[in-house]
């Protein structure tokens, strides 16, 4: 069983590198990526526990970026990066501000939610691994801890959705930045769940097609079609994408800890065929096999 898209409380995730590990082992997964919000701090903790309990280790980011539609509208990408050299300082020096500035975001996020609910930037931040990447489930946690809702899912549907009124979004590098970055780095480049944002109801020919093509020819090696979130009336489109430019198509959990997110590790999978694709393409790292 192979799954490459998992969180650790590295970045918004539960479980510390050594618990998804055995948590990985559990649910029957031979082979692991570690995906963090960008950040490559997990990485080690990871490879010491995958070595201990004979798990396969794919060293991952998943780096947050944004993208500016043909009709205007900014959207948020989020880009698996695999097997990149972590050294690597261009792509390294983006990803330490992408983090910088969800700590700035969260906590405007937490000025305009402390108008309405009893929770405090101070709180949280005592709350959270230090130097871990913040996101929004930080402030889903702590309107847990205020009694507010009961979990965090609750909260990311009721007050902490894109549409609320206490949303901010994160300044992120630009998307087809990113691809090259990845690739400089020696990393592959999958997009994580393509078209998240869409409503399950959009008609095929509203699908962004130029916006993709933009990215594919940009260097995007991938797509990770098989994600509980991506919409099942746009996977064929994608489908017929990846094939039509030989992409590496993937699936994968994307794993937050079991109370973190309903998702469950191994609930999708990538075949052996396409992760030896990511093994061929990747120059950045070895992977831990
Ligand atoms: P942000 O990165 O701050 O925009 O927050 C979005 C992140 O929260 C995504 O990585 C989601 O996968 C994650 N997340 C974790 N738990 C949940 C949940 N229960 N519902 C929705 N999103 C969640
Ligand atoms: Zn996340
Ligand atoms: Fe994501
Ligand atoms: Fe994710």
């Amino acid at each position: 069983m192979i799954d490459l898209h998992a969180h650790t409380n590295h970045s918004d995730g539960l479980d510390s590198p050594t618990e998804l590990i055995q948590n990985a082992k559990t649910a029957g997964v031979s082979v692991l990526a570690i995906t963090d919000h960008d950040t490559v701090s997990g990485w080690e903790e990871a490879a010491q526990a995958a070595g201990s309990l004979g798990i396969g280790l794919i060293p991952g980011i998943e780096v947050s970026t944004r993208a500016e539609l043909p009709n205007g509208r900014g959207i948020s990408v989020h880009i698996l990066a695999y097997l990149p050299n972590p050294e690597f300082e261009p792509l390294m020096s983006r990803l330490a501000a992408t983090r910088q500035s969800r700590v700035s975001r969260a906590q405007r996020m937490v000025d305009l939610l402390a108008n309405d609910y009893p929770i405090s930037w101070d709180e949280i931040a005592s709350n959270i691994q230090p130097g871990s990447t913040v996101g929004r489930p930080a402030l889903a946690d702590a309107l847990v801890r205020a009694g507010v809702v009961a979990t965090r899912s609750e909260a990311f549907e009721s007050i902490l959705h894109r549409k609320s009124k206490y949303y901010v979004s994160e300044l992120s590098l630009p998307t087809v930045e990113a691809i090259r970055l990845i690739s400089a780095a020696g990393g592959v480049s999958v997009m994580a769940h393509p078209l998240i944002d869409f409503p399950a109801a959009a008609a095929v020919e509203d699908l962004p097609a130029d916006h993709f093509e933009e990215l594919i020819a940009a260097g995007l090696d991938g797509l990770e079609i098989n994600h509980r979130a991506v919409p099942l009336n746009a996977r064929n489109w994608l489908g017929e994408l990846a094939f039509k430019h030989d992409l590496i198509v993937t699936g994968s959990s994307d794993y937050h800890g079991v109370a973190g997110k309903d998702n469950r590790l191994g609930e999708n999978e990538t075949s052996p065929e396409m992760l030896e694709r990511i093994l061929g393409q990747a120059t950045g790292f070895d992977p831990f096999l």
